[in-house]
């Protein structure tokens, strides 16, 4: 069937399309109603049907493949390399699910994940769902004040964490961290599950903290059966930055999940049960979530959790690693390509890469000199994909499995089946229909299976953020620009809001200016997204302070951005570290008082600011243009 076909028929009859499409995965009870959406913009999939996300991951390949391999696991930092198969993986998982029943989890309890890529933090995301416990994975990158906030939202009655993870050979304690989340938390989860990789010390809170071996040994014959939910049961919440300081819980639903995922794996991903999938994020984030765990999984296919680097020992690893697992689809970022970009390219020829079929690319802009250096570097289809934690698959791409059809560098591509997408301007909520016209990407309800349900516990929020952000319509905004150009194809031009993009990581420049302002010199401080060649974005942060005189000089000037950037990796993690903190006595704002931040970028960038009537104090942006054009110190 040609591509247009496919989707015209998800647009047209999207219950006939997604009743096909939900046989790809096992039900318990068939569900009775594909879409009821009769409270728009809540769109409730599969009504009437139950079913098992593990179930569905996991134990329904018993029947065939019990004894291929289901989670490879490489540590380059720790040196560990450990296959499990779907049996292995099945009796693991239920060991995990009794200890975690030990410790008082139920269905529709939430269960924090705060885990470096380690074997159990897979068994433990599965474990949840085969209980019907919800989890919310928090990025291990992310430190105390980040972690406290997530804690406070999801209030999880037990958080499953390890005493470190590693980065480039260097022990990262992650105990201590938590131990202060919880701390500074106002919600205090019961239990604390420990796994312990004997990389560094921990304290131990009598009563809270449980240690898993111990417990594990206890469960070793354990039998836990899937507890089956309802289609719409929540499976995950998952954080993501927005234009606040307060991160939302994306939460995911069950069946809808489910199949999008196995359709994916199908149209889009080209998976094939017994091969091998290799995504290089972190379960942190959506792609691990979709693309690590359960998608693969549910198509039968061995998934590689690889902990390190690109480049560690050297830039062959994960090509070593395609060669050894014969891995058929790869799943990367354009940020890891720039990094192995400066690296010898022979390095991915010397490996036989024959298995690969294609590598797909997401996250960020995919930059064409970094698209094509790929492709000729591999010799292989490089596959951009657009979406967001909220969609949880992509919502833009070139879907291969219904039909193959060439890629546009510089595009994600098309989009795919199920997504009502359109492009709308602005400020009047008009459709754009022709060619090359900058408008809002947005997408009428209902969006399709495996979307976001909600945000966790406040419905509004959902309703306000994502469907009242274009005028005179109730429609999801991904608050991306994009045009489309004649033959149907997308290109994404940015953000509408003030989130940022760093190496992939998705940033709210409202908690990184809230974490700056919580020194104690900061008077104010606006952080912008300024364009990078590494890692497609970097913050930059310019405070005014309490009392200028404290960086006078130079060298105080140094010491207090030194002291600003441990103030953030402490309370969000590194990722969340700005590339520089400079001083100005003033920030460029409306005369209403707005700070103009994309003013700000925009300088930052050597671009025109644009239109600047409204700016209250000319000069307190002519201050940032002297900095930023100034050798740098
Ligand atoms: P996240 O929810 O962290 O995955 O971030 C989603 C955002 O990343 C999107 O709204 C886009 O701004 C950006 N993004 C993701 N994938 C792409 C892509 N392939 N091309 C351009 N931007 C992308």
């Amino acid at each position: 069937m040609d591509y247009k076909t496919f989707y015209q028929r998800s647009i047209d009859d999207p219950q006939g399309f997604w009743a096909e499409q939900a046989r790809l995965i096992d039900w318990q009870q068939p569900p009775q109603t594909i879409c009821d959406y009769s409270r728009p913009p809540f769109a409730r999939w599969f009504v009437g049907g139950t079913t098992n996300l593990c179930h569905n991951a996991v134990d329904r390949h018993l029947a065939e493949r019990a004894d291929q391999n289901a989670l490879i696991h490489v540590s380059t930092e720790t040196g560990t390399e450990r296959a499990y198969s779907f049996r292995e993986l099945h009796t693991e998982v239920q060991r995990m699910a009794a200890v975690l029943q030990s410790l008082g989890v139920r269905q529709g309890d939430r269960v924090l994940i705060y885990m470096p890529m380690i074997p159990e933090a897979v068994f433990a995301m599965l474990a949840c769902t085969r209980l019907g416990a919800i989890h919310s994975v928090v990025f291990g990158g992310f430190a105390s004040v980040s972690l406290a906030s997530r804690i406070d939202d999801a209030q999880p009655c037990v958080v499953v964490s390890a005493d470190a993870g590693s980065r480039s050979g260097k022990v990262v304690p992650y105990k201590p961290l938590l131990d202060e989340a919880i701390r500074l938390a106002t919600h205090k989860p019961e239990r604390v599950l420990m796994v312990n990789r004997g990389l560094a010390p921990m304290d131990t809170v009598a009563g809270r903290d449980a240690d898993y071996a111990s417990l594990r040994e206890q469960h070793l014959e354990a039998q836990v059966p899937c507890i089956w939910v309802n289609a719409d049961h929540p499976s995950y919440t998952l954080y993501t930055s927005g234009t606040t300081g307060k991160p939302k819980g994306v939460q995911r639903d069950t069946g809808g999940y489910a199949v999008a995922l196995a359709a994916s794996m199908k149209h889009i991903f080209c998976g094939n049960p017994g091969e091998t999938y290799f995504s290089t994020s972190d379960i942190g984030w959506v792609v691990g979530h979709s693309y690590i765990v359960y998608g693969p999984l549910i198509a039968g296919m061995a998934t590689i959790l690889y902990e390190g680097l690109p480049v560690r020992p050297d830039a062959g690893i994960w090509w070593q690693l395609v060669e050894k697992y014969k891995v058929t689809v790869m799943f990367s970022a354009p940020t890891a390509v720039r990094v192995l970009k400066k690296h010898d390219a022979a390095f991915l020829k010397k490996y036989d890469l024959s298995s690969l079929r294609a590598l797909f690319l997401a996250g960020e802009p995919l930059d064409e000199p970094t698209a094509q250096w790929i492709a000729d570097s591999l010799g292989k289809p490089i596959i951009d994909n657009y979406w967001q934690t909220e969609t949880g698959w992509p919502i833009l791409t070139i879907a291969n499995g219904v039909e193959k059809k060439p890629s546009k560098f510089g595009s994600p591509g098309v989009p795919m089946y199920g997504y009502r997408v359109k492009l709308l301007h602005e400020g009047t909520g008009e459709e754009l229909t022709g060619p090359h016209q900058k408008g809002v990407l947005a997408i009428e309800g209902p969006l399709p299976p495996g979307c976001m349900q909600t945000v966790w516990r406040d419905d509004e929020r959902f309703v306000k953020t994502y469907w009242s952000a274009v005028p005179n319509r109730q429609v999801y905004s991904t608050f991306d620009w994009a045009i489309r150009d004649e033959d149907g194809y997308y290109f994404i031009l940015g953000r509408t809001d003030d989130v940022i993009n760093v190496a992939g990581h998705r940033l709210g420049t409202r908690e990184i200016e809230e974490s700056i302002s919580s020194h104690p010199k900061v008077a104010e401080v606006a952080v912008v997204g300024v364009a990078d060649n590494l890692k497609g974005q970097v913050a930059m942060a310019f405070a005014v302070l309490k009392d200028p005189s404290e960086a006078a000089s130079e060298a105080q000037a140094l010491q207090l951005e030194g002291e600003i950037m441990k103030v953030v990796d402490q309370q969000l993690g590194a990722v969340a570290r700005p590339a520089r903190v400079r001083f100005v006595t003033a920030l460029p704002k409306t005369r209403s008082g707005k700070l103009l931040r994309r003013a700000i970028q925009a300088v930052c960038e050597h671009r025109d600011p644009g239109d600047l009537t409204t700016i209250e104090d000319p000069a307190a942006l002519q201050q940032i243009q002297a900095i930023v054009s100034a050798p740098t110190v």
